[in-house]
This record gives structure tokens, sequence and C-alpha cells, in this order.
């Protein structure tokens, strides 16, 4: 910690369990800036989120850390206070709120919980290739679960060998001698939720030489025969969140059940990301804004409100950070909601808000010196669940190749 001792005890800070205290910091953080655009009903999304956080989410974050465990009831939290269908239609059991409104709701709750937010996203990205390309019959089966929190979701699109190449996914799919149905034979890695998923929309192969054109996805249910998961993966950082491997093995699944045509995966997945990539940069804003919260705590507690210069300096200019990636993801949002955004905006989003996220909790972190390494502080788990959020939803390297062909593209049209 700049130029002082550690802070005070009795730890921890009283941030994450009394709420008013975390009501009371957290509004103190909105900037006008971002807030300026905001319609009423957004507003209300974020302050009825903010207020389920501070009472439910965060009292339970550091413990769900400590002892890995599943933040079901924090999940529960959400869905019973009706945030869990954000961009659900009504008819499922959602709320048909805009792309800034679930941004706002996803900021607040990693803010909060970088877990929660994990498996709450998770359930988004199942739901909307259900509701995108099932029959009414499928969507109406788990859809309204997954928002109300009976069900839990997983998404199957890695594999040991098809991480960012995901299009080389060798899960394969074969209809069945009856023609009634699929078997689906594979390995999927890496999967959130995937030790307990009720449904698992799983992308796999109808002509492993195919490349893309072979993509089909399938809504694969939880009880499905040949279906089993491994032990949930021991990760740096999302401990209340599970993440693990998948198997199938000869797994029947109904042609009811295929989500599309044969060969639409590829389009399912490439539409997917522009909402699961909201995602993940929401989560960096909101990581980056609790990893600043604690550091602020701390240091408020070590110096009251006046805090030792280059210490204010350098908050001033996470604070500034903060505010552009929540701008860019507001900005990105809305154009998601106008239908305007394309790949280039879409990685731009979720790299510049992934990398703030990751680089605002080093440096919260840094600023409380060796009492940044104290788990009972809280900036170190924010600065683990980050890490990830620059990995999954597309690597920030691979987001970079996106944007600079969309770059490219702009170049060409403008010069020609
Ligand atoms: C906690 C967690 C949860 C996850 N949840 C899910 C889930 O629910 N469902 C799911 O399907 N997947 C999930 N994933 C997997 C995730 O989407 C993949 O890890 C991600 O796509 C990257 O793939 P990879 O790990 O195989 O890395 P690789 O593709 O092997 O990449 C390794 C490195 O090379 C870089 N790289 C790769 N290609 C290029 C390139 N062309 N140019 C430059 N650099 C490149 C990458 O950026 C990276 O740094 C999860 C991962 C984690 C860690």
């Amino acid at each position: 910690m700049t130029g002082t001792t550690a802070p005070a005890g009795p730890y921890p800070l009283p941030l994450d369990t009394d709420p008013a205290a975390y009501l009371a910091l957290h509004d103190a953080l909105d900037e006008g800036a971002a807030d300026v655009a905001l319609g009423d009903r957004e507003r209300e999304v974020r302050a009825a989120t903010r207020r389920v956080v501070a009472e439910e989410v965060a009292p339970r974050a550091a413990e769900v850390d400590r002892e890995h465990a599943f933040a079901h009831e924090s999940y529960q939290a959400l869905a019973t206070a009706g945030l869990g269908g954000l961009l659900v239609p009504v008819r499922y059991g959602g709320t048909d709120d805009t792309h800034v409104a679930y941004a706002l709701a996803m900021e607040e709750i990693s803010a909060g919980c970088g877990a929660t937010s994990l498996i709450y996203m998770t359930q988004m990205h199942v739901a909307y290739p259900l509701l995108l390309a099932g029959t009414p019959a499928v969507a109406e089966k788990y859809v309204p679960g997954l928002v109300e929190g009976s069900l839990y979701g997983s998404l199957g699109v890695s594999e040991p060998s098809a991480g960012s190449d995901a299009a080389s996914m060798r899960t394969t799919a074969t209809m069945r001698e009856d023609g009634e149905g699929y078997t689906l034979t594979g390995t999927k890695t890496f999967i959130t939720t995937g030790d307990r998923s009720d449904v698992i929309v799983c992308f796999a192969t109808l002509d492993p030489g195919a490349g893309r054109r072979g993509i089909t996805a399938f809504a694969v249910d939880g009880s499905a025969p040949g279906l089993s998961h491994g032990r949930p993966f021991d990760k740096m950082g999302m401990h209340g969140s599970t993440t693990a491997e998948l198997h199938l093995d000869e797994t029947p699944v109904p042609a009811t059940h295929r989500l599309g045509d044969e060969g639409s995966g590829w389009s399912i997945v490439v539409r997917s990301v522009t909402k699961s990539r909201i995602s993940a940069a929401a989560q960096g804003v909101g990581l980056a804004r609790g990893a600043y919260a604690h550091a602020l705590a701390a240091l408020h507690r070590a110096h009251g409100p006046d805090l030792p210069p280059d210490a204010a300096a350098e908050l001033a200019d996470l604070r500034g950070r903060i505010l552009q990636a929540r701008l860019v993801l507001h900005g990105v949002a809305r154009q998601v909601d106008r239908d305007e955004a394309d790949a280039g905006a879409i990685g731009l989003m979720k790299q510049t808000c992934t990398d703030i996220g990751w680089s605002v909790a080093v440096a919260a972190a840094r600023l409380l010196g060796r009492s940044g390494d104290l788990a009972d502080l809280g900036v170190e788990r924010y600065l683990r669940d980050a890490k990830v959020t620059q990995i999954y939803d597309g690597t920030n390297e691979v987001q970079r190749i996106l944007v600079a062909r969309d770059t490219s593209r702009r170049l060409k049209e403008a010069l020609r």
C-alpha cells in the first residue's frame, strides 16, 4: 500500500457482508457519463440487480471461492428476483430486455461475484440457441427452467484438440438407421456447469471432412444414455462455477432436438458469440469495478477519504479506464440492440473490456502492496477471476485478428 502500513484489521472488510455499505460504495462509483444514455427500465434493472448482489451474492462470494462451492444460492437469488431471463421473451419466462440492460446486470453480478456471473451468463448462452433454432417444444422444455433456476445448462463447443479453431471439432453426429434421430460420440472439454447440466447445447459434425459446413447443433438432455462428465477442473479463478469434461458415447438424440438444419451449427455459433462476448466484456468491467471498490475500501480504512497523492493519482487512472470500458460496452450493446454491430465492434469490445478488467485488477492489487495478497481483502479474487475473461468466448489474440481484419476491410472500402 503506497507509503503506508497494511490496513487496520479486523478482516474481512465489511464491504461484501454489509449490504448497506456495499450499496453505498457501489452507488458512489456510478458515472454520469456512462449513465446518460440509459433508459428508465435499464436503470431499474441495474438497481434491482445491485440490490440482489448486495444482499445475496456478494456476501457469499468469498466463501464460494474459498470452498470451491457451486454458487447455486447466488444464482437462485437472481432468478427469484426475476433477473434470470433478461434476453428471453416473456412467453418463455423472460423479460425481453435490451442488451444494454443485460450488460448492466452482468456488470453488477461480476462486481459482486465473478463465479456467479459465469453461471448466470452460461444460462443465457444456452437459452439463446434453443430460442434461435430449437422447435417451440424444445424451447418450452428447457428455457423457462433455465430462467427460473430449476434447470442448469451448458454450452458444448470446445474439445481437447479444438479450442480457438472450434470448426475442427471431432465430436460426430450420426443419423440412426431408423432415421428418427442421431447418436453423438466425442469429448467436450472445459464446459462450464458441465458437471450438473440438465441440458447441453452440443455442437457436433455430421462430416469431419466438411469443416464448418458439417457442424450441427443439438439439445442433449442431461439424462441421455452414454453421457457422462469428469471431475470439475481445479482452476485459477471462478471457483464457484464448475468446469468439466463431457463424454458422449453413442448418446441418442431425437431428431426433434436438432437445432436448425443439418450443417447450420456454425451460423448458430457465430450468432451466439455476439451475446457471449457482451457477457465476457461486462465481466471485464464488473471485475475491474469490484477490484477497484475493494482497493478503495481498504485504502479508506487505512487513510480516510483523503488518500495519499500517489495512490489517488493511480486510482484516478483506474477510474478512467473503468469508465472507458463501460462506455465501449454500453455503446456496442446498444449497437447490438439496433442490429448494427459488426464482428470488428464486437471483437474490440470483448478485447478492450476484458484487458481493462485484468489490468485494473492487477493495478488494484499492486496499490495495496503486500495486503493485495490477502484473500480477506478480496482484490486477489478479482484478479484471479479476471484472467479467464481474456481466454474464453474467443481469446483476446483471436479478437485482435478479427479487429485487424475489420480494419483492413474498412481501409479497402475507404481507399479504393
Ligand atoms: C473457465 C473456462 C470456462 C470455459 N467454458 C467453456 C464452455 O462453457 N463451453 C465451451 O465450449 N468452451 C469453454 N471454454 C473453452 C474456451 O472457449 C477455450 O479455452 C478458448 O476457446 C481457447 O481455446 P484453447 O484453450 O484450446 O486455446 P488454443 O486455441 O489452443 O490457443 C492457445 C493460445 O494460442 C493463441 N492462438 C490460437 N489461435 C491463434 C491464432 N490464429 N493467432 C494468434 N494466436 C492464436 C490463443 O490466443 C492462446 O493464447 C472455457 C474455458 C475456460 C478456461
